[in-house]
């Protein structure tokens, strides 16, 4: 990627290296969690490890703004991109874009959601409209999922700032409604609406960052390797052997790289409608 011009966001929080004091996940709490890791981020996750951490404090002050390390620099600087971009989305709707907080951390973090574990992935809560980054995600990113690159780095982010505009729009909204509602089948299946539209998201920032000629020629090989790593039928495939279509929470990996190109291609938030379309 090219971010030279870029400007870094400063709504990051960096709170790598400062920990939390007395908390800890129950048993129960590490189980989920283990399944999360898997599975993909589902906020109903956090939530039940939530119920089982003690009381806990910060043990000091978090930095605020862009950090100084190059990963630090870079994460705040993919995000500054997503601000630009998706304010002038919402501007040109006439309305406008309150952009989410980037956290960093490592090991364990405290959101308004429960406590967060590096082993559930990148997420995002919607009570305190911040994204959870635990930056050892890249490296399995590239380790154990093999999609390497800095564009599927960017990726992932901007995925979770798609859940964020969902939050603005209201959509997460529904989700969570019909989260209450029926059996777990169905609840899958509008989680799976829900990370396919927020993958067609990430391909609009996609298609406006290489408008701002951000983007490198193997740049969008890299998020479509990223996209077909972390599809639920490769990851089911890898951790027990057979895949479960009714237990996909985030959507098979040819579907998210045809949502996430979709929304490359379109560069319009109105052509990421998974929920009201025939064709998933
Ligand atoms: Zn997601």
């Amino acid at each position: 990627m090219q971010l030279g011009d870029q400007r870094a966001s400063r709504n990051v929080e960096d709170r790598r290296g400062i920990g939390i004091v007395g908390g800890g996940l129950g048993v129960g709490g590490i189980v989920i969690a283990v399944v999360a890791y898997f599975l993909g981020f589902d906020p109903g996750v956090v939530m039940n490890a939530a119920e089982q951490v003690s009381a806990q404090r910060e043990t000091r002050e978090v930095p605020k703004g862009a950090p100084a390390d190059e990963m630090g620099q870079f994460v705040a600087k993919i995000l500054g991109s997503t601000e630009d971009v998706w304010g002038r989305i919402f501007q040109q709707s006439k309305s406008q874009y309150r952009p989410p907080t980037l956290v960093l951390y490592d090991g364990q973090v405290r959101s308004t959601c429960g406590t967060g574990q590096s082993a559930m992935g990148p997420f995002y809560c919607p009570e305190d409209e911040k994204l959870y980054i635990d930056l050892s995600f890249f490296r399995d990113l590239q380790t154990r999922f093999r999609a390497p690159g800095d564009f599927a780095q960017a990726y992932v982010i901007a995925h979770e700032v798609g859940h964020h505009v969902q939050k603005l729009t209201g959509s997460l909204r529904q989700v969570e409604a019909a989260r209450g509602r029926g059996s777990q089948a169905e609840s899958n299946r509008t989680s799976v609406r829900m990370e396919l539209q927020a993958d067609c998201y990430a391909g609009i920032w996609g298609h406006h960052a290489g408008a701002m000629k951000q983007l490198d020629s193997g740049d969008i090989a890299e998020a479509l390797n990223a996209a077909t790593a972390i599809g639920d039928d490769r990851l089911q495939k890898q951790t027990q052997g057979r895949v479960v279509p009714e237990s996909f929470t985030h959507g098979s990996s040819e579907q998210r790289v045809r949502w996430f190109k979709r929304g490359l291609d379109s560069g319009s938030p109105k052509d990421c409608d998974t929920f009201s379309t025939s064709a998933l």
